[in-house]
Order: structure tokens, then sequence, then C-alpha cells
């Protein structure tokens, strides 16, 4: 792999541009690897990383139905936080937090890391016990957060209304060093490194089907032909009840849409990442300029990337009262994302009942953040077969009702 560097730019800028190669290769399938994973969102391509890069396993392919980074990865609000309350996921999140401070040097490719601040608002009394008790917790977990009063709230974002009619700021949970990165590029990066260690992302192949020897996978069927493997992982967000149901098993998750959408680019006016999950919005300014705002969840199940009108009034009131500064600014952009729920509201990262396969599913609405830890717990666990940050997150905690509730943290926003 060729780096990128100062020199390279300056070297291509002297001739128009006509060296930079492809980032990585597009590969087409081959008869065997010793790990096939589907999904090439970032938690897939992530995994595919470790694999290698931890676990010296790279005869992986990453098989992508669409393009890479088509999923929710490239259509999330880029939120990065670890302010979680239960221990495991503290830790899991804290550790992605971490990998993503040098993901930029370590993967050579920008990824636009930007440690600018998450402030989640506290709009009602229950709110502010929840956060102080996030608070306490996160300092014992050594995960660097405060609760703000209100008259802090409004010196960090001035532009906030701290005085609302329906629900005025009481205060709020401060996690300085959480933030944004660009969502594409960290799919981009870890495609080019895996690429770089000799690993296939073949994109346009669907697995159409899991091809079992009793009660082991031994390979799958694709839009592209069959391909046998040692293990498989299954990273497909959204579908990842198709995917189990292919392969033999249940899951516990609902798949519904989650929606976001973008303003007209304006000059900077707000430099750190503000949710306000009471009355359901959250928003961040781009480095273009634009507002990038998100909401909740859809209340059906459905796998439309697209998502309902109502959501979008619903979350563009709440903010209006939030920021009345933004009532006049026109909605450039509006998507949606079709996002796996769990009942506490935490992921799944464990084997399962067919032999070889492993599955990493569960983000619901805040699994970018996540993208490098869990990456590197799940490549643990399918190297290893087990991991110290995944142990928590096996599907057996339904069962036997160790649930971890996260629905505080990841219930409303991200
Ligand atoms: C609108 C929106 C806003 C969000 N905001 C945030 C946020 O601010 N912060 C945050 O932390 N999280 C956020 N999230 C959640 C986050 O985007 C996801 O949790 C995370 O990106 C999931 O990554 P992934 O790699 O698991 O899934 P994906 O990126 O969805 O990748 C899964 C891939 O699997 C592929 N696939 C599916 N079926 C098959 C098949 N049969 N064969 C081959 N490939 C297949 C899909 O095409 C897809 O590319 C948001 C999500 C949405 C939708």
């Amino acid at each position: 792999m060729r780096r990128y560097s100062a020199f390279a730019i300056a070297r291509e800028a002297l001739r128009h541009h006509t060296g930079w190669g492809r980032a990585w290769k597009a590969a087409s399938p081959k008869r065997r690897y010793d790990v096939v994973i589907v999904g090439a969102g970032g938690h897939g391509l992530a995994t595919a990383y470790w694999l290698g890069k931890n676990h010296g396993i790279t005869n992986v392919a990453v098989l992508e139905k669409g393009w890479l980074g088509g999923g929710n990865t490239g259509r999330n609000t880029t939120i990065i936080r670890s302010n979680y309350l239960q221990d495991p996921s503290a830790a899991l999140y804290e550790k992605s937090r971490s990998l993503y401070e040098t993901m930029s040097q370590d993967l050579n490719y920008n990824v636009m890391y930007s440690p600018r601040g998450v402030l989640m608002l506290a709009q009602t009394e229950h709110e502010v016990r929840g956060y102080l008790r996030t608070a306490h917790a996160n300092k014992l977990q050594g995960v660097d957060t405060r609760f703000l009063s209100a008259r802090e709230v409004k010196e960090i974002c001035p532009i906030l209304n701290i005085e609302g009619p329906r629900y005025p700021v009481l205060g709020g949970l401060w996690q300085p060093r959480a933030g944004t990165a660009r969502h594409d590029a960290v799919a981009w990066g870890y495609a080019r490194a895996c690429s770089d260690m000799g690993m296939d992302i073949i994109e346009q192949c669907e697995v159409t089907g899991v091809i079992r020897d009793g009660d082991k996978a031994t390979g799958v069927d694709t839009t592209r032909g069959h391909i046998d493997c040692g293990k498989l992982g299954i990273v497909v967000a959204g579908h990842s009840g198709r995917l189990a149901e292919m392969s033999g098993f249940r899951l516990p998750v609902e798949s519904v849409p989650l929606q976001a959408l973008v303003s007209e680019p304006i000059k900077p006016c707000m430099d750190i990442v503000v949710m306000a999950n009471t009355v359901h919005g959250y928003m961040s300014q781009s480095d273009k300029g634009e507002m990038v705002i998100g909401g909740g969840t859809d209340s059906y199940n459905a796998y439309t990337q697209r998502g309902s009108f109502h959501h979008i009034e619903e979350t563009v009131r709440a903010l209006v009262e939030t920021f009345p500064m933004i009532s006049r600014l026109k909605m450039l952009r509006q998507w949606g994302g079709i996002v796996d729920m769990t009942g506490d509201r935490s992921p799944i990262l464990s084997k399962t009942p067919v032999e070889g396969i492993f599955i990493n599913c569960g983000w619901g609405t805040g699994g970018f953040k996540a993208t490098p830890g869990s990456g590197w717990a799940f490549a643990e666990l399918m190297a290893k077969g087990h991991s110290p940050l995944a142990e928590a997150f096996s599907m057996d905690r339904f069962r036997q009702g160790r649930f971890i509730d996260e629905s505080v943290a990841a219930g409303v926003a991200h």
C-alpha cells in the first residue's frame, strides 16, 4: 500500500493526480477462505482488520450485497461517546472511543475524528437523576464525564434555549473527549488496510444461504457463487434476523427505520454535539456547515431505508424549541437506515447455536461509536473463542435474564 502523506499530495499535485492507485482492490470470490464476514459496514470491516492485525488471520473475505459502507455506516449522524451506565458497556464503548483517537494514524487514513465534546441535556427531574447516576458510574469506570448545571450548559452552547416552555434545561451530562468522525472514511480506511493485508472485499455479493453440515456451518451461497469457509461472521445490522433465519436460529432483535436529515450549510454556530432526549432530537454542525439532525426510531418494523414524514416533523419541532435560531433554516436531505434493536438496548457479540457461526449485531441506534472496539472484540471472539470485552454480550443473556440495560444511555438517541 502506498502511504498517504503530505509529500504524496505534493507529488501528485505536480503530476495532475494521475498516480493515485485504488484504495482497495476489487476482488472476485475465491473458492474457500478461513473466515468469511458477511456485511462490509464499519463493524464487518473492523472485524476483518483486527483479525489480521491482532491475530494474523488474513485469508479473509468480506462480502457485501451493495456497496461498501452503504448500510448504516454511511447513514449515521457520526456521534461518538462512551458515557454508558453499565460496566461492560462502558468498557466496550470506551475502548472504542480510545481507538478512534489514533485511528487516522493507525489506518494512515484521515477519518476526521473530532473530539469536540458531547452534551446530553437533562430536561426532567428523572433525567437529572439518571445522568447524575451515570456520571458517578463513569467516574468509577474511568470514563471522563461530568454533570453540568443549566448555567454551565448555556456557557458551553450559547445558541441553546435553556428556558423552553415545555422542558427547560435543568443540566446536562458532558463528555469532553466525545465527538464525531467522518463515517465513510472509517469504512474506507478499514477497507484499504484490509485489502493491503491481502483480504478480499467483495461488493455486489449478497449472501443468499448458509450451508451447514449437521450443526456446523461450512460455507455460504451468494449471488456470485458458493464460497466455503472455516468460520462465518455475520455483521449485517438491520438484516441480522434474515441471516439468522438462513443459518437456522432465531435472534431477539427487531429491525426498525431510524432517520436523519441535514440543513443547508450556515456559518459556524455550534462547536459541540447536543442531544435532547426528552424532546427527541440531537444536532451537530458538520465541517461543511450543515446542521446534522437526528431523531428517534419509527414505531413499526420495516426494511425500507427511508422512514416517515411525521417523524421528521416531530424531530424538527423538538429542535426548534431547543435551538430557536434554526427555525428558518431549509432542510436539504433526509434519509433512513434499518437499525437492529435488542430489548436491553445493548449489542450481541456472540457464538451461536451453529458451530462456526458468530454474530455481531444489536447495535441499534448507536453502533457507529463502537465500530473499532466492536471489531476488536469480535475478532478476538472469532479467533480465540472468547473475548473479555465481548463476554457479557452473548446471546445467552436473554435466556438467563442477565440484561445489560442501557435504555437511559441508548433508548432514544445515540
Ligand atoms: C439515521 C441513523 C443515525 C445514526 N446515528 C448514529 C450516531 O450518531 N452514533 C452512533 O454511534 N450510531 C449511530 N447510528 C447507528 C450506526 O449507524 C450503526 O449501529 C452502525 O453503523 C452499524 O454498523 P454495521 O457495520 O454493523 O452495519 P451496516 O453499516 O449497516 O453494515 C451492514 C452491511 O451488511 C450488508 N448486508 C446485509 N445483508 C447482507 C447479505 N445478505 N449479504 C451481504 N451483505 C449484506 C448491508 O448491505 C450493509 O452494508 C445511526 C444509524 C442511523 C440509521
